[in-house]
This record gives structure tokens, C-alpha cells and sequence, in this order.
């Protein structure tokens, strides 16, 4: 080595490559703009784990729309996925949107993100309908349990007892979404934390290879109005008080891996894309295909006082709202128009028979 090689300060490594998922894209790809929540927002969250769980998943960036309604969760479709196609609805309209989407264009992945105000107050209506007909969504409720975008009231999801940030003591009974979905016969219902991250990742991976109305309540704090002592939708109360039902595990269609599930201690529940979801059992007896029994644990949790989270109820094979209404195969937005539009034959018999 000569003394100017020697002198030579040492060529820094190349940085190591960023790993890329199965359709070569790596994980900044699903990321979206820069929030403007507060920090340590749960939403943020639950973001966070939409864009590890979508990159995980292989998913397309172009085949999801992200559809959301008002409030500071709906504001987070923003925040991820900025390849994906979007639509910010009025107050609690998204489910009528993303219906309407899906029926346009039937190979999308809806995803949508509203809150417990979005979803159980002023979009209530637009939810129970979206269950009924089966609309296949995987549909967040980022639930905080006040509203934030206005300061902080109580929402229709602020259980019994729970206080205010000022001290009101909030005396209305709760509305429960998942048990709601169950028995309107939602056939994935899901409740999670936001801070229980790999819970969390798992159920919302279960939720987007089901086919159907994916229901997955987040309980997501709001630090600025619904984090302090007294609340029951606090990082703190959360982490204090959440069991989870059972352990969540999610083994996708390409990894043909053999799971030990063990007789009596865990099942497997086969997704219709081949994943499967297993079950392991953590201190009681819970068959999720049984809707009456999610329905009766809901109930009985509630009545404790209990913070239960896991997927509560799961069927398959039920028939979406595209398949119900025999949609063909290829999506509408994109048929000619000359299989769309009615040959004049056609036309002139329907307008005869109006006369
Ligand atoms: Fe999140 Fe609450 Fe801030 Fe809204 S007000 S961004 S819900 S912390």
C-alpha cells in the first residue's frame, strides 16, 4: 500500500438495499403525506400499521381506494398509500361511496377509515346498510370515544362512567359497533388497540383476505381530549385493562409453512384466498363461527367493565354484494360502450311498453 493509499480515508459502505415484498416494492412505497395529527395521536398508529400490514401483504398500491368520511381518522387516508385511489366523503357518507365504487369496479380493495362519530352517530344509517348488503371493505373504525375534530364531547361509543377530560361523568349507555356488526350479520368482526401493534397487524392482515365486510373497531386514544385518568379510551386504562380473547395468528397463501395447532388449544380458520387464520386459545373456551356466542361475550364483557380484543366473530362463503346482484366479471368502468348501452330495439320496446 503506498502512503497516499494509506492516507486515503476509508470508502463509507453502500447502504444495505431496502428489502422489497413480493411485487418488488418496498415498504415507503404504501407510506402516504406527512400527518398533521397531534403527536402520539392513536390514529398515527393504526396508520402505521395499515402500511406495514398492506406492504406485507403484496398489495397493489392502484387496486385499493381508500375511502373515509369527516373527523381526524378520516383524515388519515391521506397519510397512507399515496399510489391508491381516493375519495374523502361528507360526514359519514363513505359507505354509500365505497359502495358505489366497488360496483363501478369491482377488482378494487376498498379500504375505508372512519370514526366512532362517523360511524355510530351521524353515519349510522350508511353502516348498518353496508353490513346488510355484504360490501366487501375492510372497514376501520378508529375509535377514540370523543369527538376531536370538535373538542372533545362525548361520542356514542364513550362508555357508561367514562369521564371527560373536564370531569363529566358520561351517563349514556355505549354503542357497541362489534356487536352491532354481529348481529346484522357481519361475518368478520374484530376489535384491537391501537399500541397493541402486532395484534393489531395480524387482525387487520385476517381482514384483508376475508371477502365480505371486514369490521375492525380500534380503540384509538385521543391524547389531546379522551387521555387522562377516568377514561376508558386511554393508552393507559388500554394497556391496563385490554385481554385479548385469543392469540391472533396469520399464515398467508404462499407460505406453505406447516402450523402446530394443537388439538383443543387453537384452531384454523381457512381464508377464501387460502390463508389461514389460527386461533390459540388463551384462558376460556370461544368458537368465533358461533355469532350468539361473540354476542353473549360482548355483552357479558361489557357488563364487567372488560377491554376484550381479538376477532369476535368469523364466517366465510357468504356471497358479496356484487355476487348477489350477478355482476359480470369485468368491471363496469371498464365495459365498452357498446355492451353498456341497450341495442334500440330494446329501447324502443321498454318505451312502448311505458305508453
Ligand atoms: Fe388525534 Fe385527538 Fe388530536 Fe384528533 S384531536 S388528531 S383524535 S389526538
Amino acid at each position: 500500500m503506498s502512503p497516499d493509499e494509506a492516507a486515503a480515508p476509508a470508502t463509507p459502505p453502500a447502504p444495505a438495499a431496502k428489502p422489497q415484498n413480493r411485487i418488488g416494492l418496498v415498504q415507503d412505497a404504501y407510506k402516504g403525506l406527512e400527518s398533521t395529527l397531534c403527536n402520539g395521536c392513536g390514529h398515527d398508529a393504526i396508520t402505521a400499521s395499515l402500511v406495514r400490514t398492506l406492504w406485507e401483504m403484496d398489495v397493489e398500491p392502484h387496486r385499493v381506494a381508500k375511502m373515509s368520511g369527516i373527523g381526524c381518522s378520516s383524515k388519515t387516508t391521506a397519510y397512507f398509500l399515496n399510489g391508491a385511489w381516493g375519495f374523502n366523503a361528507v360526514h359519514g357518507r363513505m359507505p354509500s361511496v365505497a359502495t358505489g365504487a366497488l360496483l363501478a369496479n369491482r377488482t378494487l380493495l376498498p379500504v375505508g377509515v372512519s370514526g366512532d362519530g362517523d360511524t355510530a352517530s351521524i353515519g349510522m344509517g350508511q353502516f348498518v346498510h353496508l353490513i346488510r348488503r355484504n360490501v366487501p371493505i375492510v372497514y376501520v373504525i378508529e375509535n377514540n370515544g370523543v369527538y376531536g375534530l370538535t373538542k372533545g364531547q362525548f361520542s356514542a361509543t364513550a362508555d357508561r362512567g367514562s369521564k371527560s377530560k373536564w370531569g363529566v361523568v358520561n351517563e349514556m349507555e355505549p354503542i357497541d359497533c362489534c356487536g352491532l356488526a354481529i348481529e346484522l350479520g357481519c361475518g368478520f368482526v374484530a376489535r384491537s388497540f391501537a399500541a397493541d401493534k402486532k395484534q393489531l397487524e395480524s387482525v387487520l392482515k385476517a381482514a384483508l383476505a376475508y371477502r365480505g365486510t371486514a369490521v375492525v373497531d380500534v380503540v384509538s386514544p385521543c391524547v389531546t381530549f379522551n387521555n387522562h385518568p377516568g377514561s376508558t379510551k386511554s393508552y393507559d386504562w388500554g394497556r391496563e385493562h385490554e385481554k385479548h380473547i385469543h392469540e391472533v395468528g396469520f399464515v398467508p397463501h404462499w407460505q406453505q409453512v406447516e402450523v402446530d395447532v394443537p388439538d383443543g388449544e387453537s384452531r384454523s380458520i381457512e381464508m377464501p384466498d387460502g390463508s389461514r387464520i389460527v386461533l390459540r386459545k388463551v384462558d376460556r373456551d370461544f368458537d368465533p363461527t358461533v355469532a350468539m356466542e361473540a354476542v353473549r361475550l360482548l355483552r357479558e364483557s361489557r357488563g364487567r367493565g372488560e377491554f376484550l380484543t381479538g376477532i369476535f366473530h368469523l364466517r366465510t362463503g357468504q356471497p358479496t354484494f356484487d355476487q348477489q346482484l350477478g355482476l359480470v366479471e369485468e368491471p363496469l368502468a371498464t365495459l365498452p360502450e357498446a355492451r353498456v348501452r341497450p341495442p334500440r330495439a330494446v329501447l324502443e320496446a321498454v318505451m312502448h311498453s311505458l305508453k
